[in-house]
């Protein structure tokens, strides 16, 4: 990573990091924390910064030099910092919480700040690990910290959310956005900075991979605009590409939640924009070219199609079932 990405997570992440410290430290038994986000590698850094800021003494760690504490919570290695992450396709099992959250909560740390157990996805854990971790959050111990990290908060039960402090990680306003990039890191090629914001919606980890890697910015654009000319097709080249995104959301569902995402923002601007008739963003014109067959009602239409589709993701509906539905509901 380099300097401007570092900023760019600073200005976003700083807010949210200071608050979370703050209800961490100086209490002998601080509150599970829950760090809820839209994307996955957001909130894994927002978790291990978390922990770095907690269990490293030095002030001078950044991304530019970092201690041993430091480099080994970012690889997973350090003996006092415990982290489940799961890929998503597997739940967590109570056997896996009791294992590496339960037995190492009870053990001696060698760092003085204490132990911190981290679980990433904790929404993909089964109905007994969380209860398991809410018997443990009832009976709290001194000198550990959890953290849970989620992109579906509301598959998080009720009971564990009222034991845990709630943050979630922000976006950037389109003003902020416009403002850093221009102001702190000097671009001056509005039209870039423009289309940055548009493919991510000030989404701040996702923003700040787009600014620095051109090849991955081309890519997401072209999923965006592939899948655009999908909603569009008739239903006989649907089926052709069904196998595509039966793929995508079975072995990349980061990319598919992306991609289902943009493209609902990008919806909702073409429908204001056709109401309004008015838009200062020329970007919209491919889309808008694109959906011109679909009135209103049906661009809604589609947008709840997106919506279902991610949900029956995590209910684990089985996979063809839910792109064949997809493709007979756009
Ligand atoms: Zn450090």
């Amino acid at each position: 990573m380099n300097i401007l990405s570092f900023q760019l997570f600073n200005e976003g992440a700083k807010i949210i990091l200071d608050d979370i410290l703050l209800s961490i430290q100086y209490k002998s038994i601080p509150k599970p924390v829950l760090i809820a986000g839209v994307n996955n590698e957001s909130i894994n850094a927002v978790v291990k910064t978390t922990a770095k800021n907690l269990l490293c003494n030095k002030q001078i760690c950044d991304y530019l030099s970092k201690c041993n504490v430091c480099s080994q919570i970012e690889s997973e290695s350090y003996p006092d910092f415990y982290i489940i992450d799961n890929d998503l396709g597997n739940n967590i099992k109570s056997e896996e919480i009791q294992e590496s959250i339960i037995a190492k909560s009870y053990t001696t740390s060698t760092n003085n700040n204490g132990k911190v157990f981290a679980i990433l996805n904790a929404h993909t854990m089964t109905s007994q690990a969380m209860n398991n971790l809410l018997k443990l959050f009832e009976e709290p111990f001194s000198g550990n910290v959890y953290i849970l990290g989620t992109n579906n908060i509301n598959r998080i039960p009720k009971t564990i959310l009222s034991r845990c402090e709630i943050f979630t990680i922000p976006s950037l306003s389109y003003e902020n956005f416009i403002d850093i990039c221009t102001k702190k890191f000097k671009i001056d090629d509005l039209n870039f900075v423009n289309e940055i914001w548009f493919f991510t919606r000030g989404e701040i980890l996702l923003s700040e991979s787009m600014l620095n890697d051109p090849d991955k910015f081309e890519e997401y654009k072209s999923e965006i605009k592939n899948f655009f000319n999908f909603i569009s097709c008739p239903i006989y080249k649907k089926i052709e590409l069904s196998d595509y995104y039966l793929d995508v959301f079975k072995n990349d569902f980061s990319k598919f939640l992306y991609v289902s995402e943009i493209t609902k923002y990008i919806i909702r601007d073409l429908i204001l924009y056709r109401n309004t008739n008015h838009s200062d963003n020329n970007l919209l014109t491919f889309y808008a070219k694109t959906l011109a067959d679909k009135d209103d009602s049906k661009c809604l239409d589609i947008i709840k199609t997106l919506d279902e589709v991610s949900n029956y993701y995590y209910k684990n509906v089985n996979r063809t079932l839910v792109i064949d539905n997809l493709i007979y509901s756009l």
